[in-house]
């Protein structure tokens, strides 16, 4: 539960080992603790703070920071925890694992705060994004909720505060958009969720089972007036696609332009959290009509590369191209590249490893493509492939270090020359404005670090390995 010092994208650090960086080093660069007020949290992550809306008529509910539960536990019944990345088996987390030998800092911090917890007598309930990974180890809570929980929270919590006995596991359907409520408290760095799911349907992605629906603009601009009255510096607008709200599949130019029109009639300080490139080449004026809007000279921005394969993209991500086919996958990232290029929509792009079924054929694919893409200023991370529960290749096996091929270890090169001759002229312009000088310069550390780390790698030696 933190601000991630006000840069959202920051938050994947949180998923370092703590084998390459220090504890304490990895939580203060990473993910310093939310404020708080009289031990209430001034900001929480945006999930949490729809259940408490739910809830909150209805219970005593304190919305706390996790190093401070302690102090709460007495003569508490429950504990509601909101969870991304519980034991590590996200992408992100697996990957940097593996690549080290190490274990991802959301494991170790999600078993202390649950070892502290048991020591007093309430149940535990668990939700999120990432409640699905406590299932793979058969993880001893009183009930996991799998899915959207607005529609049961209320009741769940209920039989939980009278004592019943509750199902291990609750899967749940997506709620209507009425049953959605407008969170009462702030969010995380301002997020406001504009649409949920996303139509697109990669096969490999946990959000392809969400019903995709679109957040009414009234709710929208009510909750970026509860951040803003609430002390956030600004929102960000979150959606797997923001040039997708109001349509699907391609924009709806209108809706877009009408939205950022309004939420910048409240707040000059609008960041965005995810779009598609296949948005951004199917209609460039919108790109840059946001960008107008918005007024920002760096909007970090994340999407899905994913491969270069369109072999791939026609077996598993279908409708990831459209307006255009699979085979035109590769001109539409270079196209989107260079649009969000000139509008100064910075990229963090992530790609996917080990998809069942890939061949040496996809890899080149995939290195021809970060080739062409080499110029543009962006972040390019490479992760495995993960068949988390909430996506349609569940029954898939995880892709494996061990299972690593010399092409595999050359994206993994490619990404990271590509990453180092980009990432000063990033930090210099995300970190702008930013005053924690000993942190920033802390980052720039890290850089250096990781840069001669990586030139000491004898590339010969590791692909005569592999
Ligand atoms: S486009 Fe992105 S968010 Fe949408 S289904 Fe594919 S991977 Fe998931």
């Amino acid at each position: 539960m933190s601000n991630h010092h006000g840069k959202e994208f920051l938050g994947f650090g949180t998923c370092t080992p703590q084998e390459i960086i220090p504890s304490f080093l990895v939580r203060s660069l990473f993910y310093p603790k939310v404020k708080t007020k009289n031990g209430i949290v001034k900001f929480a992550p945006y999930g949490l703070r729809k259940i408490e809306a739910i809830l909150n008529d209805h219970f005593d509910v304190l919305t706390v920071h996790p190093f401070d539960i302690e102090e709460y536990l007495d003569g508490a019944k429950v504990v509601g925890i909101s969870v991304m990345d519980p034991l590590g088996y996200g992408p992100v987390s697996v990957t940097f694992a593996s690549l080290v030998n190490g274990t991802p800092t959301t494991r170790i911090e999600f078993l202390d705060l649950i070892r502290r917890i048991r020591k007093y007598d309430c149940k535990i309930i668990v939700g999120g994004a990432g409640s699905w990974q406590l299932e793979l180890e058969n993880f001893n809570v009183d009930c996991i909720v799998v899915g959207e929980a607005e529609s049961v929270a209320l009741d769940i919590f209920r039989r939980a505060v009278s004592g019943e006995r509750l199902p291990k596991k609750i899967v749940v359907k997506s709620p209507n958009v009425d049953e959605i409520p407008t969170i009462k408290n702030a969010s995380i760095n301002g997020l406001v969720e504009i649409s949920r799911g996303c139509g697109r349907g990669c096969r490999f992605c946990s959000t392809t089972g969400l019903k995709r629906q679109d957040i009414p603009l009234n709710k929208i601009l009510e909750e970026v007036k509860v951040n803003l009255k609430n002390g956030t510096n600004g929102v960000i607008l979150h959606s797997e696609d923001v040039l997708m709200y109001g349509s699907r599949l391609t924009p709806n130019e209108e809706k877009v332009v009408t939205l950022f029109r309004k939420v910048r009639e409240l707040t000059k300080n609008i960041g965005i959290s995810h779009c598609s490139f296949a948005s951004v080449a199917a209609n460039p004026e919108l790109v840059e009509k946001v960008t107008e809007i918005i007024a920002s000279d760096f909007v970090g921005v994340q999407t899905g590369m994913e491969t270069g394969s369109s072999r791939l993209i026609a077996k598993y991500m279908q409708a990831k191209p459209y307006p255009f086919k699979p085979e035109d996958w590769k001109e539409v990232v270079v196209q989107a590249f260079e649009i969000m290029e000139e509008n100064n929509w910075i990229p963090a792009v992530t790609l996917v490893m080990g998809l069942p079924g890939e061949n040496e054929e996809d890899l080149a694919e995939t290195l021809d493509l970060l080739d062409r893409v080499r110029r543009f200023r962006s972040l390019i991370v490479p992760l495995f492939f993960i068949p988390m529960e909430t996506s349609a290749l569940r029954n898939e096996k995880f892709f494996r270090f061990e299972e690593m091929k010399i092409l595999h270890y050359e994206i993994l090169r490619k990404c990271a020359e590509h990453n180092l001759r980009h990432l000063d002229s990033i930090i210099k312009d995300y970190m702008q404005g930013f005053r924690g000088i000993i942190v920033r310069n802390s980052y720039i550390a890290l850089k250096k670090w990781f840069e001669r780390r990586f030139r000491e790698i004898d590339w010969k030696e590791v692909k005569r390995i592999a």
